[in-house]
């Protein structure tokens, strides 16, 4: 098989309403991405995610220094193409950042291309194991922009449809508030639902110490991403001193840097992002080193659960996965969770292809 031609695109689909982090307020997700064409007429979708910001950043990598290599390949060299364009013209000036989310969705068009050759969905393809389904935790009712009432209501009707775990974002200008807020989301739900929060990198290191200290009493699956992401020494503190395990990966871009916090004893869940961390190549990698220290693995979403769907069904120690729907309908298979478990998809492919109508809908010319 040879690849014929490479595409990117940008899509812009609306979130309704707007939703807010402590550092980020997006009103649209975007989709950088690439289709990656074949002679024998298989094509691959492969994308990242972002807040709507940077995104042709992203694709003029791909279209300037990423397809002039790609042309005439065969995609099921996937691991010499992934070492071909990381070690290329853009290792000089990116190694981490817009590069690696531009070397994500190749590689995921990629993995997609190998998989629907093969006629079986990813995560089988992938040797998985979970047909059973996998254990799905909703983020979508903790926005920071929530009212208190809002954020009560939310997180009762996803317990009601079968939730079994639920987050929460923190990082308010007033950190009594967000304590107020996580104590009336533990009393509403009581013990048995698992619950987590997000501060977003907020903090700093004397506020997560202290507030961290504090929120031990509401039983915590988990503290995510409390600090600065390249702070892997103050993570280290925290994890040490906390009765709260940390969790963090969305913001590290590559297997060295998870390397040092697991090494370090400085993450105890892994949230490695397929879309963020030069795709699905280098996630299995992170993914296995983080079993070698018996860690498990729980990816980052923000609404990449396409992806992340199949390869959480294929790792043994990936043990949940995040659902935010803000996109699932764009596509052709989308994601599918019931009675808190994700279906595992049918289709071959990974599960990236977006139906025709909404590719020219929510495209960025
Ligand atoms: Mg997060």
């Amino acid at each position: 098989m040879k690849i014929t031609k490479v595409e990117s695109f940008i899509l812009h689909v609306p979130l309704n309403p707007p939703i807010t982090d402590a550092i980020n307020s997006p009103t649209h997700w975007g989709l950088p991405g690439v289709r990656i064409f074949t002679d024998e007429g298989i094509v691959g979708y492969g994308y990242t995610g972002t807040c709507a910001y940077g995104d042709k950043l992203i694709t003029d990598t791909i279209d300037d220094y990423y397809a002039p290599v790609l042309m005439g390949k065969d995609p099921f060299q996937v691991k010499e193409i992934w070492d071909e364009l990381r070690f290329g013209q853009m290792h000089w000036i990116g190694r981490a950042g817009v590069t690696h989310m531009a070397l994500a969705a190749v590689d995921i068009a990629l993995w997609d291309i190998m998989s629907k050759a093969a006629n079986k969905p990813l995560w089988q393809y992938l040797g998985g194991h979970k047909s059973n389904g996998i254990k799905a935790y909703n983020t979508n009712g903790g926005w920071l922009n929530w009212t208190k009432e809002r954020l009560l209501q939310d997180i009762s009707s996803y317990v009601e449809e079968g939730f079994t775990g639920v987050k929460m974002k923190v990082g308010k200008p007033n950190t009594q508030e967000d304590y107020d807020r996580v104590k009336a989301v533990r009393e509403l739900i009581g013990n048995e639902i698992i619950l987590m929060i997000d501060v977003n990198q907020q903090w700093n290191i004397n506020t997560a110490m202290t507030w961290g200290k504090k929120l031990e009493e509401f039983d915590l699956f988990w503290l995510e991403e409390p600090l600065n992401p390249d702070d892997i020494l103050g993570h280290k503190k925290l994890a040490d001193e906390l009765n709260v395990p940390i969790a963090l990966g969305e913001h590290v871009y590559h297997k060295y840097a998870f390397r040092d916090y697991i090494h370090n004893g400085a993450v105890e869940y892994v949230q490695v992002d397929c879309t963020r961390v030069g795709g699905i190549t280098e996630w299995l990698q992170v993914a296995g080193l983080a079993a070698a220290y018996d860690l498990p693995v729980v990816p980052h979403v923000g609404d990449m659960g396409q992806i992340h769907q199949h390869l959480v069904g294929a790792t043994q120690n990936a043990i949940m996965l995040e659902y935010i729907p803000w996109i699932r309908d764009i596509f052709v298979e989308p994601t599918t969770v019931k009675n808190g478990y994700y279906v595992l998809p049918e289709m071959p492919g990974a599960s990236t292809e977006v139906i025709p109508q909404y590719f020219e809908k929510y495209r960025v010319k």
